[in-house]
């Protein structure tokens, strides 16, 4: 099954009007956005329907389909992730007046994209996302 957040993560993503790939661009588009953060853990880029004026996914650079396949020894994992949040938040300018972290779980949970991400969410809410 193709998994959209490990063929960004690769730096291809399949274009299927062309059939073709297409590298992950240094000014980024829709299909194969910007990358802002990456290291050996995680990798973070905007997500492509945002709610808010920052929205901002750090998403696992191994495959994990959600919090409920974590193991005792992914905790480390998980804490970074949390790290880099703050990070991106400061660069972002809005650590100060606060954010949103989220990890969407199942689908009860809202999950739509099956591999662990969090979600950095401050700034201007967009209209909808107030509904
Ligand atoms: P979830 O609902 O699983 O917590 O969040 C998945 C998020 O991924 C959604 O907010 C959705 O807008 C975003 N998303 C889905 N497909 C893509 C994509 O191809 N590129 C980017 N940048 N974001 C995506
Ligand atoms: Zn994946």
């Amino acid at each position: 099954m193709v998994c959209i957040f490990c063929e960004i993560i690769s730096g291809v993503v399949p274009v299927p009007t062309r059939g073709g790939v297409v590298p992950v661009s240094a000014r980024g588009s829709k299909s194969s956005p910007q990358i802002l953060y990456r290291d050996d853990l995680v990798t973070a880029f905007r997500d492509i329907h945002p709610i808010a004026s920052t929205h901002i996914l750090i998403v696992t650079n191994r495959h994990i389909g959600s919090v409920n396949e974590l193991e005792p020894e992914d905790a480390s994992l998980v804490g970074h992730m949390v790290l880099v949040a703050k990070q991106l938040a400061a660069q972002a300018r809005i650590a100060e007046r606060g954010y949103r972290l989220i990890v969407n779980t199942g689908a009860h949970g809202g999950q739509t994209v099956f591999h662990l991400h969090m979600h950095l969410i401050g700034g201007k809410l967009a209209r909808y996302a107030l509904e």
